[in-house]
């Protein structure tokens, strides 16, 4: 059998990744269907495989990241790994009235009404390159929010990274910073 080419195994792995995530209808409302991405870090292997192609997509940029920035909650879960392969910061991003000391806020629209999310004032350097990370992107609305919080404490946002997007929601065409996203619906 011919080696298989970088493309194709990439696209294996993605495939298996994707298998890994369950799809739970009415969850957490009517209609919507959840993208539950735990079973992925449940198994070290497809954890390991998820944070590697991450950490590749960083790495072919060729730009040398500083912060890399996750959003509550589930951020929480593939920021850390992926800022140790980097050998960068990890700074999370949290909701509204979480974190201690002086933060800087910015608000979001949502569906209905808004959101707040914030960081601590001294967590982000004016000109450090920063890539933000989350589970999934779905409206887009968190991640340029969180774009928006970067800008506001003058960094550079180098990259947005999630794991799932739903295509279908044209999230992407809400952000102006590039998205890189490995599993699509
Ligand atoms: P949005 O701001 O609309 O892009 O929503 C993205 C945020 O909401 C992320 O932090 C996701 O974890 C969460 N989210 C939105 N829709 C879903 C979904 N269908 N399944 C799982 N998480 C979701």
């Amino acid at each position: 059998m011919a080696a298989e080419n970088a493309q194709s195994k990439q696209a294996r792995i993605i495939d298996r990744i994707k298998s890994f995530i369950l799809t739970c209808p009415d969850f957490p409302k009517p209609g919507i269907p959840f993208k539950d991405i735990m079973p992925i870090v449940q198994n070290p292997d497809v954890f390991s495989d998820t944070i590697a192609l991450l950490e590749e997509h960083i790495k072919e940029t060729g730009v040398k990241v500083d912060v890399v920035a996750g959003l509550e909650a589930r951020g929480f879960l593939f920021g850390p790994p992926l800022a140790l392969r980097l050998e960068c910061a990890f700074v999370p991003i949290r909701k509204a009235e979480k974190l201690p000391g002086e933060t800087v806020k910015c608000s979001y629209a949502l569906e209905y009404g808004q959101d707040t999310i914030e960081i601590q004032k001294t967590a982000v350097k004016p000109d450090q390159n920063v890539v933000i990370v989350d589970d999934l992107i779905a409206t887009g609305g968190t991640m340029a929010g969180a774009c928006t919080l970067m800008e506001t404490v003058q960094a550079n946002v180098v990259g947005c990274l999630t794991v799932v997007e739903l295509d279908y929601l044209k999230g992407r065409e809400n952000l102006k910073h590039a998205l890189h996203s490995l599993v699509h619906y």
